[in-house]
């Protein structure tokens, strides 16, 4: 593939970036995404197009508002490269074939996902629970194409994710009477089992649980985290389901080759 064309997908991916910051932003809020236009949260005003541009914007107004000065968190260009890149990945591995469109826009889902579940301790059910009835719905409509997951695969892996985690989540709170995991998990579990297999399950719930923890330590330990405080969960599990799509036949290959 020519160098110019992964530019022009990075160009794609990082114009979808702008509108995944929008996302992140707005619907822990409640707000419309689509109006009304771009503005700056301290001050109100418009942010002007060129100020808009994804990537370059943030860097061409040095992280601060043109008008109020009020500084601009870097999760902004931070998402817009972060979508450009995974634009690129998704490219670069499975080709650039329009059906690859789908898989794009569930690693923008992850992506939203994940922001919004570090700072707010939610995962909407505004994305999860459609996330779920969509993949069914493409995996029916035979949209999915491998990795993806075909109807049967959709059908068992939503049951099993959702159905599982939610047993699991049930059970631990009945035993030790504290609420372990988010019911946003659950729901997210059940999107990742529809549209990736139930095959995706293992490898998310044990790279997810895996990566958590560690990352929870690290921080109680060096951060001084407080015990109590909730953990977000979300990002590890869109973290390995990811995973799961370019790694995962190769660590079950691995895995169960051993013996
Ligand atoms: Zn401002």
């Amino acid at each position: 593939m020519s160098d110019s064309v992964v530019f022009i997908v990075f160009l794609f991916g990082i114009t979808w970036g702008s509108f995944l910051n929008v996302c992140i932003y707005r619907l822990p809020r409640g707000e419309n995404i689509v109006f009304p236009s771009s503005h700056c949260p301290q001050c109100n005003k418009v942010i002007l197009w060129r100020d808009n541009i994804p990537l370059l914007g943030w860097f061409w107004l040095r992280g601060r508002c043109r008008h109020c000065q009020a500084s601009i968190s870097p999760i902004y260009p931070l998402v817009e490269l972060l979508a450009g890149l995974l634009a690129v990945q998704v490219v670069l591995r499975y080709g650039l074939l329009w059906e690859n469109l789908v898989l794009i826009l569930l690693g923008y889902a992850f992506i939203v996902l994940t922001f919004i579940d570090f700072r707010h301790y939610i995962l909407p059910d505004v994305i999860t629970l459609p996330g779920m009835v969509l993949g069914v719905v493409l995996a029916w409509g035979g949209w999915l194409v491998p990795p993806l997951a075909g109807l049967q695969d959709a059908l068992v892996g939503v049951i099993a994710g959702g159905g599982g985690l939610w047993a699991f989540a049930w059970a631990f709170e009945k035993i030790t009477g504290k609420v372990g995991m988010g019911f946003g998990d659950v729901k997210l579990l059940g999107m990742i089992g529809a549209w990736l297999g139930w095959q995706s399950l293992p490898f998310t719930l044990f790279f997810s649980a895996l990566v958590g923890s560690f990352v929870g330590i690290a921080w109680m330990m060096w951060a001084g985290r407080d015990r109590c405080q909730p953990i977000p969960f979300g990002p590890y599990l869109a973290g390995a389901a990811w995973a799961y799509l370019f790694v995962g036949k190769v660590v079950y290959a691995w895995y169960f080759g051993r013996g």
